[in-house]
This record gives C-alpha cells, structure tokens and sequence, in this order.
C-alpha cells in the first residue's frame, strides 16, 4: 500500500511548515489527488490517521478534494475526460490518449494553530 508512504511524505512536509511557519498544530489538511493518481481515498485516510500518531498533525482533519481525469485524443484532437489511466477515448474508442490532468496528489491547503 503505497498510500502509507504518501502520508509519511505528507506528514514530512507538515513538519518542515511548521519549523519555518512557526506553527504547533495541524487541524486539517486539504489534499487535491487526481483521479489518475492512483491514489485509493480510503487508504489515505486510513494511512494519514495512522502515521500522524504522535505528529504535530496527530488528531487533524484530512479533506480530500477529487479532481477529474483528462487527456488530449490525438485521433479527435480534443481534450476527453478520463476515470482510469487506460481508458479509451469516450468519442472515438481509440487508445491515442495522452494524460494532461488528473495525476496530482498536493496538499491544497491548511488550518494551523
Ligand atoms: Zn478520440
């Protein structure tokens, strides 16, 4: 499960914030994660909780805002919404898709005290 690893990062860069914020707690984090990222939404919920145990961020909110998959159709020369990595191209069926959006996984947002 590499939504663990993820949340260690996560919590990482929580703590470099806060040595150079100056702040001692986290309450919430919003996480932008892209429908391609490969991120499962459970798992990082259940990852978040458990690697913030004993963390400036033991306790926060984790908020994940989803956001949709898109690729260039290099046979329609349009941009097509995708859910899966793979997907074909909803107009043409065809596989000349290239991703342009929907691979990100970043921290949006936080509530510090
Ligand atoms: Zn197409």
């Amino acid at each position: 499960m590499h939504e663990m690893s993820l949340c260690e990062s996560i919590v990482q860069i929580l703590e470099d914030e806060s040595r150079r914020q100056g702040f001692r707690r986290v309450l919430r984090v919003r996480l932008e994660i892209g429908q391609l990222a490969g991120v499962e939404p459970e798992a990082m919920h259940f990852g978040f909780e458990a690697v913030t145990h004993g963390t400036i961020a033991e306790g926060a909110a984790l908020e994940i805002i989803d956001l949709p998959g898109a690729a260039w159709c290099l046979a329609c020369s349009r941009t097509v919404a995708v859910t899966q990595r793979f997907d074909a191209c909803p107009y043409c069926g065809g596989y000349q898709l290239q991703v342009t959006d929907g691979e990100q996984l970043r921290i949006k947002d936080l509530d510090v005290e």
